[in-house]
């Protein structure tokens, strides 16, 4: 019976009560990171404990049940999901979703760091493309921003990757008076070695040690600073995700703008995001949660699973409203950036 009731499921898309059809599945599969990136943690964070983690056989289950739902874009995030102990075994697990067709698209998020390792395997169970996030392409920058990281071995990462024939896309979030001067050099080096750009507002999630106002930098601002340099057109290439992209006329690569604080993108939502605790999080900026890890324990069968995210999708809420403002000193959302993934 209840695998009957699961193949009705595959039938009927996820559908929010906005009509948004639910194809894109984030996954965190630690909070945990080897960086700490002073936008995104505190440098004295507490981490979810051990004991209430998903195995990778329980993710890879949950990762599942989604793709007979109609997820087709399936991103590993975290933390850092590259320093999940077996995280290849995941990879692995979930590749059979693409062998089979059901999935179009696995791919994940990382610093870089350990990708000299991880690339060639990546690439090997059908990753095709991968997002970077690099804030800088200065040594002490870098040290700084991340507090615990190495440039060089994030560089030598991207090298590895694209060697393996990984296409590569960088994230910088954009920081007021940190990086902003040096976007335009980034985005040459960038598309020089034919990797777009993506740039993000920071946004107001968890605790951090330092005031947000003092980062915050519209990229409405950025993109006419940009614009005095380079010709920016834009154009309706997407990637599933919520960046809006332009092609530089002068370098002939492209450049995205994500700007959950100026631009509400909202409307064409098509994600949720799991984290490593079974927590489903219909948006990531609202509190609002599912809890997918007592149905996936409860039975053997997916049936309750199923329904729970049948649930769950029907309360996924219209949008955000992140607020960075000096009156606004609490965060919009109490967890981090990386309990639920980028
Ligand atoms: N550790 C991986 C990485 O850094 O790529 C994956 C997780 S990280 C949370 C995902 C993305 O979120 C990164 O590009 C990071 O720069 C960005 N990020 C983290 N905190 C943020 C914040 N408060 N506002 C905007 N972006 C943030
Ligand atoms: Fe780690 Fe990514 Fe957050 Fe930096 S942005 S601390 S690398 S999870």
């Amino acid at each position: 019976m209840a695998e009957q009731m699961f193949d009705t499921a595959r039938t009927a898309p996820m559908i929010d009560p906005f009509g948004r059809s639910i194809s894109y599945l984030r996954v965190s599969v630690t909070d945990r990171c080897d960086f700490r990136c002073t936008y995104c943690m505190a440098e004295d964070m507490a981490f979810l404990p051990k004991k209430d983690l998903l195995s990778l056989e329980e993710l890879d289950r949950l990762c599942a049940v989604f793709v007979e739902k109609g997820v087709r874009k399936l991103r590993l995030t975290g933390g850092e999901p590259l320093v999940r102990k077996n995280i290849m075994h995941l990879v692995r697990q979930i590749s059979r979703h693409l062998k089979s067709g059901a999935l179009e698209e696995l791919t994940l998020t990382t610093n870089g760091s350990q990708l000299s390792r991880f690339a060639a395997e990546l690439a090997d169970c059908g990753v095709r493309r991968i997002n970077v996030s690099l804030d800088t392409l200065d040594p002490e920058k870098f040290h700084a921003i991340t507090r615990w990281g190495d440039l060089q071995r994030v560089l030598e990462g991207i090298d590895a990757a694209q060697a393996a024939g990984l296409k590569v896309k960088l994230n910088a979030v954009a920081l007021k008076g940190f990086n902003d001067r040096e976007l335009p050099e980034m985005l040459r080096w960038a598309h020089g070695r034919d990797m777009d750009l993506t740039v993000i507002e920071t946004m107001p999630m968890g605790e951090i040690d330092e005031d947000r106002t003092d980062q915050y930098l519209p990229l409405s601002l950025l993109r006419a600073d940009l614009e005095r340099q380079f010709t920016l057109r834009d154009i309706p290439y997407k990637t599933g995700g919520p960046a809006r992209y332009v092609e530089v006329a002068e370098t002939g690569g492209r450049l995205g703008f994500i700007t959950p604080m100026t631009h509400n993108f909202c409307e064409s939502c098509n994600r949720v995001r799991l984290t490593c605790t079974g927590t489903l999080y219909m948006c990531l900026g609202q509190d609002d949660a599912a809890d997918l890890r007592a149905p996936l324990r409860a039975s053997e069968g997916n049936e309750l699973l199923s329904n729970a995210i049948d649930e769950a999708i029907g309360r996924k809420p219209k949008g955000h409203d992140f607020i960075i403002d000096r009156r606004t000193k609490q965060p919009t959302v109490a967890r981090h950036m990386s309990v639920t993934g980028g």
